[in-house]
């Protein structure tokens, strides 16, 4: 039996767990599937697209640093893929016909509201970064009607830009110095604890309520995170069940089958944890 084709267009894309999460959805699935990785260097994005739609692919996922164009390959988009202006999931139609959609926000929701049991409906929401990653999901948590958004960022023309095709009485862009209360959801949506950091947002925003959500995830708490919980925060956890939604939508969307998700986040977990305590 021939195995359909998807990949994973990224670069570097060697670090990606999307194989392995697609490999368990297609066994929860019956389907066989050929989940490849693929690194096409700066210029090469549509050749590359091109030789795997030749050699039969039926749909991929796109990564860092080539969401914006797969975009502006697409012959159609969702309305949420059209919002972010970024596409990471693509259905192959026909030759040279593509499908975009972006399940980032989607993911996003999904882990907070169904697997974590958060609220965002009604919150005053803060989320922290204004780049690729916030601008995939900003409008997922728009949908969400929060009562009140702020987007801050280091570099505050970056969000204020972000906000712009959004309700401006809901979503607001603000330097972290202009940032003087307290948020019921705060959103980190910076690449900070990747090297070692914490955006410099003041202590203020944590109120015993708070639950705050790192996009980052780790094998140990990040460090954003642990923040958070040390100055009070109610709950802190990080983005590995973003990343099973986003996965889960998309294999929904090229196969029609939605997976179960949960046994995929713990096994990560717990490869993650091995991965840490092994070294
Ligand atoms: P990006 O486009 O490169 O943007 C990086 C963002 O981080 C910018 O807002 C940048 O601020 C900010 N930043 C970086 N270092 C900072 C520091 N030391 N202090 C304050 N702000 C800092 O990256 P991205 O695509 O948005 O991704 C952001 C993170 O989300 C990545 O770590 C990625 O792994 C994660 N992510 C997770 C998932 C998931 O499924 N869990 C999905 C997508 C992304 P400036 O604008 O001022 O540079």
């Amino acid at each position: 039996m021939v195995k359909a084709l998807y990949g994973v267009f990224g670069n570097p894309v060697a670090h990606s767990k999307s194989p392995q999460i697609h490999q368990v959805f297609a066994d929860q699935a019956g389907i066989e599937i050929d989940y490849q990785k693929i690194e096409p260097s700066e210029n090469e994005f549509q050749s590359k697209v091109k030789e795997f739609v030749a050699a039969g692919g039926k749909g991929f996922n796109v990564t860092l640093p080539f969401k914006e164009e797969a975009y502006a390959l697409m012959s159609e988009c969702s309305k949420r893929a059209a919002r972010a202006e970024a596409v990471n999931t693509v259905v192959i139609e026909d030759e040279g016909r593509y499908f975009g959609d972006n399940t980032d926000g989607v993911g996003l929701v999904t882990d907070i509201i169904v697997n974590h049991g958060w609220t965002i409906a009604d919150q005053k929401l803060l989320i922290i970064g204004a780049g690729g990653a916030v601008k995939g999901v900003l409008g997922s948590l728009v949908d969400e009607k929060p009562q009140h958004i702020v987007v801050t960022n280091r570099t505050l023309v970056r969000a204020e830009q972000l906000i712009k095709h959004y309700d401006q009485s809901l979503c607001e862009a603000k330097g972290f110095n202009a940032i003087n209360d307290h948020y019921d959801l705060i959103i980190n949506g910076t690449s900070a604890s990747l090297s070692g950091k914490i955006p410099e947002i003041p202590a203020s925003v944590i109120g015993s309520k708070s639950r705050c959500y790192d996009m980052v995830y780790a094998a140990d708490e990040t460090l954003f995170n642990r923040w958070a919980i040390d100055l009070g925060a109610e709950e802190a956890v990080d983005g590995l069940g973003m990343l099973v939604e986003q996965a889960a939508r998309a294999f929904e969307l090229w196969t029609g089958y939605r997976p179960k998700t949960a046994d995929v986040v713990s096994r990560l977990r717990k490869q993650l944890s091995l991965s840490i305590h092994n070294k």
